[in-house]
């Protein structure tokens, strides 16, 4: 039998409350410790994917001439403000190396073991009425302009079936059959029957809060401002004051880099900034998430309309937003959409927080093993939400994780 614990839950992103609803269930007295609204962080925005087929790390063999010149493009997706560069230096020469075949396929392998469950534990967590309610198993579609496969599309296929991963390639007749809407330059692309999408990010968050709140856990709005372990357990000092409990999840988006500093480590955490761009009246040009590998980005139709995301802007999470992303994002959409009409747009930015070799850090603290880590999920936050959780409460309970931490430990 499980030992009922006082868990204290820092960040109420999907990470977060995934964390406290498997935490409730196991009978813990959970408190959900949020500064602003649930899922109202980097959570809020996405793109609504879960992807158990295409749980690519962000590093692959080639990358670098890839970045380069997306860096040295103005129009492209990728941006290095200059003042982050000392910062950001460490983490892009391990972003690099995980580029090697060997890196790469052994971060995918710890990737798609973390990932590949999700639809699953999303249904378990929600239980069968809300999970029909919120996901939308369609599938997910990458799609190309050129029409020859070059030597990395043969690897990501090879690294595929040997994980056995569902995907189907398709050509420009069959694109068409699945998205009409598509502009018919695209050549080909790869049809993944087992991902799909949520209908609203944040209605998912709030969902499993709710589950979450239903088993007792509590929700507590104020900011954690320092964490001091002692020998009867643990204080949170918050803005509301102080909060004891046995033990905390720190799953803070990329303000969990501040609060691990505060406690002698250095998480290897980029502040990656995305944007999107939604167009409210657009929602049924496509059925299913549609990633333009090329440009990298991606269409999703959600509840609040076609969204379209993308961007990959290392600057500081709190840096003014640039208004030119939303504008590349709006030529990207028309150009995969060329019938779209764009009247209204709404548009924000999220900071996700990512690793070098996008795994996340999930794991305890090396000194205080009751402070755990549940962190840099980076461009993939729902799919890997669900298992970081599982890993988490058989942590707190003591139980060995179900899956190994070793890939994920803190670094
Ligand atoms: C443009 C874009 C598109 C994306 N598309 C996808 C996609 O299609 N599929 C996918 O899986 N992922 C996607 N992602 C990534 C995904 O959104 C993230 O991985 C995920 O949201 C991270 O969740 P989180 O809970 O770690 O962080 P957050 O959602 O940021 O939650 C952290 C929370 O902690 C709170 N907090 C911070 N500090 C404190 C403190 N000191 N005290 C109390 N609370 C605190 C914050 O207010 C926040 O609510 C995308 C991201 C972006 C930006």
């Amino acid at each position: 039998m499980v030992e009922r614990r006082i868990v204290a839950v820092v960040g109420g992103g999907i990470v977060g409350v995934s964390c406290a609803l498997m935490l409730a269930r196991e009978g813990h007295r959970v408190t959900v410790i949020e500064a602003g609204r649930v899922g109202h962080g980097c959570s809020w925005g996405n793109g609504a994917q879960y992807n158990a087929g295409s749980s690519f790390p962000m590093a692959y063999p080639g990358v670098m001439w890839r970045a380069l010149g997306w860096l040295c493009d103005r129009n492209g997706p990728v941006r290095l403000a200059p003042w982050e560069l000392p910062r950001t230096l460490p983490w892009l020469v391990h972003f690099l190396s995980t580029g090697r075949p060997k890196a790469w396929e052994t971060a995918y392998g710890a990737l798609h073991a973390l990932n590949a469950p999700c639809a699953t534990l999303y249904r378990d967590m929600l239980g069968d009425t809300n999970w029909n309610r919120l996901f939308r198993p369609n599938g997910a579609l990458h799609v190309w302009r050129d029409s020859s496969l070059g030597e990395l599309d043969h690897l990501v296929e090879g690294l595929r079936s040997r994980h056995g991963v569902s995907f189907e390639r398709v050509d420009a007749r069959q694109l068409r059959e699945l998205e009409p809407s598509l502009s018919v330059d695209y050549q080909r692309g790869i049809f993944f029957p087992d991902s799909g999408h949520v209908n609203s990010p944040p209605t998912l968050v709030e969902g499993l809060m709710e589950r979450a709140a239903g088993l007792g856990a509590a929700l507590l709005t104020a900011r954690v401002l320092a964490i001091q372990p002692s020998t009867e357990g643990l204080t949170l000092q918050t803005s509301a004051g102080s909060h004891h409990c046995d033990a905390t999840v720190i799953a803070a988006g990329i303000a969990s880099r501040d609060l691990a500093k505060s406690l002698g480590i250095s998480l290897s955490l980029a502040s990656e900034r995305g944007y999107h761009i939604t167009l409210p009246e657009n929602s049924s040009t496509i059925s299913r998430p549609v990633t333009d590998a090329a440009s990298a980005f991606v269409a999703t139709p959600l509840q609040e309309g076609l969204r379209i995301v993308g961007i990959a802007e290392f600057a500081a999470p709190d840096a003014p937003r640039d208004e030119r992303q939303s504008s590349k994002l709006q030529t990207c959409a028309q150009m995969m959409l060329p019938d779209l009409a764009i009247d209204k747009v709404t548009d924000w930015m999220g900071v996700r927080p990512s690793t070098p070799d996008s795994l996340p850090i999930i794991g305890p603290h090396p000194k205080h093993a009751s402070i755990l880590f549940a962190t840099g999920h980076g461009h993939m936050g729902i799919s890997g939400a669900p298992m970081t959780a599982a890993i988490i409460s058989d942590l707190v309970a003591g139980r060995t994780p179900r899956l190994s931490c070793a890939p994920y430990r803190i670094r």
